[in-house]
């Protein structure tokens, strides 16, 4: 029985132009419905949200805090703990554990900023001969959430639980190839809370587009590609919006010439280039390393992705899903074809499951790409799948000039025996973050912040900092220097 999940408007189920959502591990087969919003819906969803805003702003922090923290525990405990894990596998198309992490992550994020709360939002109060100064941060105002298809939960709460706590209503645009989960998720968390203050409209870039636009929206937190990321900041011109924009990344990992190879790096390593099957904006989608080691580092990485096992991300035994939908699927062929025709070594690894037809889902062996060159498509673009290029490099300053050859800036990461001397070239890279002998998810530091330099994006989400983008800092003074 398909899952079907109507849109949250005002507090009120709506139904719209229902679409199929499909299966990316078996293309015809369809997990469930989701509807499509109109104009109408985003209409009565801002005003909803411009009509409480207020309210929800006085409501003290500590209420607003307990009502998000309790909306997500109820949203999701389920009966089954693997009921909401296997609905996002089979509509993303990622393997089981990750859906696991990406529910468990959930919670855990909104337990992180409401810790962070009360201290981000404290009133800074200073009393002197001259009068009084009040430092505060209030509420930005509606926010629009715009939100992508490969961790749909996760990139979705980011937005809404600092949003929330913080003193906003939100509107949330699910991605429509994964509306499901998230939809689900989310309006349970909505009944929590005074209606229209979280209201959920699926649909395409079209709505995206009507929501962004619109005249009441006072901020928009966007996580999607860049170029869709340019025309969300055109049209936030026209009203002045805030924004966050968390935009595409092409990600460098740097082996320096001491780098360790042993169990735990090469599983850090692999596992930062094929999570979600490379489907991630920090993954790693570009590996440097020294020409005295390259054929070293080819081989483990070789033997290590040949025991990898493609499947149905439900299948135990898999440890890469299918790409998500068609299109992703033809830019990674497109680029792994201009890599071959180009002159580069493309080395098709791993295998299918047991009895897998290949052709029923957007299946994609795990790829190294080898004897490429700095400039060639697949290393310049943004692949967004489960391919790897390796290019040798020969010194410090010649790799730290082509991991910076890029509009691009999300993370990067330097791996070396000594971490001082990888801080060094660390300190060189132009990118939001970069890890040291770890890349993206295990290494991430919530209290620090993420986000893109450059074309990547402009803002930072989770710590402090991402809960501060939904507030404008305010000064009250009577203070007057003569
Ligand atoms: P996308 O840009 O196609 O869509 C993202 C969301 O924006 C979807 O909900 C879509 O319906 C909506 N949308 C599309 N056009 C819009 C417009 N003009 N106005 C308003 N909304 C619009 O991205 P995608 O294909 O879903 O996701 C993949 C991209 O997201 C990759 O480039 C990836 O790097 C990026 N991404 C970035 C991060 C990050 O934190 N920097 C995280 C995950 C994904």
């Amino acid at each position: 029985m398909p899952a079907e999940v109507l849109n949250l408007v005002a507090g009120v189920p709506t139904e719209g132009e229902p679409f199929d959502v499909m299966n990316p591990a078996a293309y015809d087969e369809v997990v469930g419905i989701g509807h499509a919003a109109g104009v109408k819906d985003v209409d009565a969803a801002v005003n909803a949200a411009s009509a409480v805003g207020a309210e929800w702003a006085r409501t003290p922090l500590e209420e607003r805090v307990a009502a998000v923290l309790k909306g997500i525990s109820l949203a999701t405990s389920t009966g089954d703990p693997d009921e909401l894990p296997t609905l996002l596998t089979r509509e993303q198309g990622k393997r089981l554990q990750e859906s696991r992490i990406e529910i468990s992550h959930a919670t855990e994020i909104v337990k992180q900023f409401a810790s962070l709360a009360e201290g981000a939002l404290a009133e800074e109060v200073l009393r002197d001969e001259l009068g009084t100064r009040v430092r505060r941060h209030r509420p930005v105002g509606p926010v629009a959430a715009i939100t992508p298809w490969n961790w749909p939960l996760v990139l979705s709460l980011v937005k809404i639980a600092p949003a929330l706590m913080t003193g906003n209503p939100v509107i949330l645009k699910p991605p429509p190839n994964t509306p499901l989960t998230v939809t689900r998720v989310m309006s349970a968390l909505a009944r929590e809370l005074p209606p229209g203050v979280l209201s959920v409209l699926n649909g395409g870039a079209n709505i995206g587009a009507e929501l962004a636009g619109h005249p009441l929206i006072r901020k928009v937190a966007f996580t999607g590609s860049t170029p869709n990321g340019r025309k969300v900041y055109a049209s936030a011109a026209t009203t002045v919006k805030n924004l966050t924009l968390e935009l595409g990344g092409n990600d460098p990992a740097i082996l320096l010439d001491d780098a360790e190879l042993d169990e735990r790096s090469l599983s850090l390593l692999l596992g930062a280039a094929f999570i979600t099957t490379g489907q991630v904006c920090w993954a790693i989608k570009r590996l440097y390393v020294p020409r005295s080691r390259y054929a070293e580092v080819v081989s483990a990485l070789t033997s290590a992705l040949s025991d990898f096992v493609v499947g149905n991300g439900l299948d135990p035994m898999v440890r890469l899903g299918p790409l998500n939908n068609r299109n992703q699927l033809q830019i990674v062929r497109r680029l792994a074809d201009g890599a071959r025709s180009g002159g580069a070594n493309v080395h098709m690894l791993g295998s299918y499951a047991p009895g897998l037809d290949p052709e029923r889902g957007y299946y994609h062996l795990p790829t190294l790409v080898t004897d490429v060159d700095h400039t060639a498509a697949i290393v310049s673009e943004e692949q967004f799948g489960p391919i790897l290029p390796i290019v040798p490099y020969d010194n410090e300053e010649q790799v730290v000039a082509m991991a910076n050859d890029t509009e691009y800036g999300l993370s990067a990461s330097v791996w070396s025996a000594d971490p001082d001397r990888a801080f060094g070239v660390a300190r060189q890279l132009e990118t939001g973050t970069v890890f040291v002998n770890a890349h993206g998810g295990p290494a991430l530091d919530f209290t620090t912040g993420a986000g893109g330099v450059k074309q990547s994006g402009i803002g930072r989400e989770l710590g402090v900092v991402g809960l501060l983008q939904y507030t404008e800092a305010q000064s009250l003074t009577n203070r007057v220097r003569l």
